[in-house]
């Protein structure tokens, strides 16, 4: 069949698509224009004569959208113009079938036939305490059955009771606002249903031939108590019950959308059942979205329970890449807790997934040895430089992935296999994100040396002489450029014999802070000096910790903000046409950065391949500014855009 459905981008309408597209040629109409997707493709509602050819040449409507956006006075005339519109074009076409998604509001007005609750053939009373939204509903239900039966179509009307499921109100809307308290009502009935069931009973009426009826659409009818008793727990509070004598005062004021919490009531779903043979039978918890599970096991026995679960979980080190990207729904293993050296013999560490770099420096630094390269910031698990490309500035290494020699991992039966360095194998494992979990590393080290490190301000017209080669002149060079100021930090980092008694020790200089702030920390905290000698490692990775990382944690996951930390790899030849580009694009005004943001430069080698490659790494609150910056890499890079997968991943 044909099928047009309205509201197909809200809770139920979404369910609506999936479910039907697998058997129907589904159109939903929505507000915002989507791409088409298997079995269905989308017309704007605002797009009147598409949205009328649509209509017309459809085998059924199902009618389900609300305009949400109308409120006060406008709630009214505005929906009731809505459904007259969807009625007649769709009257006024070929359709066979009418379905209008009503509401068990419906009743609000009446007391239940039988003790088993209300029943689709008692008479709706329409009294003067109705609300707006029930009112619609009642009205437009006696508006569709008048105007099928005069146009000689067949209809249904589905009055759905309390939907429940992912991205419900009843559901998730429900925890979510009791998550400081979880007030609840006592002694009442609730009929639930979870949308994807309601949408195969939908199907199953419309497939089952099931005409000129209306049907209520739930599933079980439970005691309010033991719904709020199941908020509260999936809340993490005590639920708060309204006294009942409050409860009997405050039922006249309750709206008639809430009728149910006024009065003690079940709904009959009897007829639904009888029709489409269709029980599904789930325990409460059911009813809800699961929430998912964060774990941060600390044994290999606790990490093995995980790939018994049958729900999808993704491993993380520190989980510092989710705060650059979109959250994931998925259960949560982090590795965090799963740390430790296991063994340090001759140049080999063998380490835990989850052990910070800065523990595994000590360890190498107090045995005089260390790693050849390094990120900036000794925070990083050492599972994470097996996925990600972690990495510094270096002439003679790309990542810290070319320092491991064998990896354990658990396999699907929760064996611990080792895996020695076998290019095929690991860039397979490399590539997966779900249900896998690394449990150990070994990496390559060397004896332990001193670097120097020159930072130095740099005019911008000095950028074009490093990707030329300049870069090379030393160990390491990374460039912090500033567009607006037209200025360069640059780190010339070289190998030197030990220390050296006028050179400042390595300080973490936050490289990408605003331009002032950057020139004042140096200022403030080298003394005039621009030369730092030490430890290579702490040359290298001058960041330790972040003293405000539980303040960043919060707010990246409680307050859900999004920076997008990009970083993108070019060969160095790519590199130099992407940067000319932006250079002009920002000469012209074409494209503007913040007065205080920087874009930073690192330079690698890659043994593999034998190629330079320069990581251009763009910070901004913008999402348009830097998917206008890959999209144009993209465009330019004639040997592909590689991008760190650690920090922002763009689709
Ligand atoms: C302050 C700061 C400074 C940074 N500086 C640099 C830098 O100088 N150079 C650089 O290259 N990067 C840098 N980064 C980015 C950093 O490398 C990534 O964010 C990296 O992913 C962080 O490590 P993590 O332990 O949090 O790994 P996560 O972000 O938790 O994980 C990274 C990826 O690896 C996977 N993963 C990790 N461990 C496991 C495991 N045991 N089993 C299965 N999958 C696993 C995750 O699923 C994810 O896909 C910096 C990040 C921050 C926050």
């Amino acid at each position: 069949m044909r099928i047009v459905l309205t509201g197909a981008s809200g809770g139920i309408g979404r369910s609506l698509m999936a479910t039907l597209a697998t058997a129907h040629d589904m159109i939903g109409v929505v507000r915002a224009p989507r791409p088409a997707a298997a079995g269905a493709t989308y017309v704007s509602s605002a797009d009147k004569p598409a949205l009328a050819a649509a209509l017309a040449d459809a085998d059924c409507v199902i009618h389900c959208a609300l305009d949400a956006k109308a409120k006060g006075r406008d709630f009214l005339p505005v929906n009731r113009a809505l459904n007259t519109e969807i009625l007649e074009g769709a009257l006024g076409g070929r359709c066979r079938l009418y379905v209008f998604v009503s509401s068990q509001v419906v009743y609000s007005g009446t007391d239940p036939a039988t003790p088993a609750g209300y029943r689709e053939d008692q008479e709706l009373v329409l009294t003067p305490r109705e609300d707006d939204y029930t009112r619609l509903k009642i009205e437009s239900e006696r508006e569709v059955i008048a105007a099928c039966a005069a146009a000689g179509v067949d209809y249904l009307v589905i009055r759905p009771t309390v939907v429940m499921g992912p991205g419900m109100a009843w559901s998730e809307g429900v925890v979510a606002a009791s998550k400081f308290v979880a007030a609840g009502v006592r002694g009442r009935t609730m009929n639930l249903v979870v949308v994807s069931d309601l949408s195969r009973q939908v199907q199953l009426l419309i497939e089952g031939g099931a005409r000129n009826d209306s049907f209520n659409i739930g599933t079980t009818n439970v005691r309010s108590e033991d719904y709020f008793a199941q908020v509260g727990a999936l809340a993490g509070r005590r639920p708060l019950f309204v006294p009942d004598g409050l409860m009997r005062g405050l039922a006249r004021f309750i709206p008639s959308t809430l009728w149910f919490f006024g009065r003690d009531v079940a709904i009959d779903t009897d007829k639904l059942k009888a029709a489409t043979g269709f029980r599904p039978e789930r325990p409460l918890a059911g009813y809800f979205a699961r929430r998912p599970v964060h774990a941060a096991p600390n044994s290999l026995d606790a990490l093995r329970q995980h790939l018994s679960s049958p729900h999808p979980f993704r491993t993380h080190g520190q989980g510092y890449y989710l705060w650059f990207n979109p959250q994931h729904a998925d259960d949560r293993v982090a590795m965090a807790a799963y740390s430790g050296i296991v063994s340090l013999e001759a140049d080999r560490i063998r380490v835990r997934a989850g052990t910070r770099l800065a523990e595994i420096c000590d360890a190498l630094d107090a045995r005089g040895l260390q790693l050849a390269t390094l990120p900036e910031f000794l925070g990083i698990s050492a599972g994470a430089c097996f996925f990600v490309d972690v990495h510094g500035s270096s002439r003679e290494h790309f990542s810290m992935y070319e320092l491991i020699e064998d990896i354990r991992y658990l396999d699907d039966t929760g064996e611990e296999i080792v895996a020695a360095r076998d290019e095929a194998l690991w860039a397979e494992l490399r590539a997966r994100d779900s249900r896998f979990i690394l449990t150990e590393l070994t990496f390559r080290t060397e004896p332990a040396s001193w670097l120097s490190n020159r930072m130095v301000w740099e005019k911008e017209t000095d950028l074009d002489a490093y990707l030329d080669g300049g870069w090379r002149a030393n160990l390491a060079t990374t460039i912090q450029w500033y567009p607006h100021y037209r200025q360069l930090l640059v780190y010339h980092v070289n190998r030197t014999g030990g220390p050296d008694r006028g050179a400042a020790p390595s300080i973490a200089p936050f490289r990408g802070l605003p331009y002032h702030w950057q020139r004042g920390v140096l200022a403030a905290r080298l003394h005039g000096r621009t030369l730092q000698v030490d430890r290579a490692f702490r040359i290298l990775a001058p960041w330790r910790e972040l003293w405000f990382e539980s303040f960043l944690e919060w707010l990246y996951d409680r307050r859900r903000a999004m920076w997008r930390d990009m970083e993108m790899c070019l060969t160095i030849e790519d590199g130099r046409s992407f940067i000319a580009q932006l250079r002009r694009l920002l000469d012209r005004g074409d494209m503007s950065v913040r007065k205080r943001a920087s874009i930073g430069l690192r330079f690698s080698h890659d043994r593999v391949t034998g190629r330079d490659y320069v990581w251009v790494e763009f910070v901004s609150d913008a999402p348009e500014l830097v998917e206008r910056v890959i999209a144009m890499a993209r465009e330019l890079a004639t040997e592909g855009v590689r991008f760190h997968r650690g920090k922002y991943v763009p689709r």
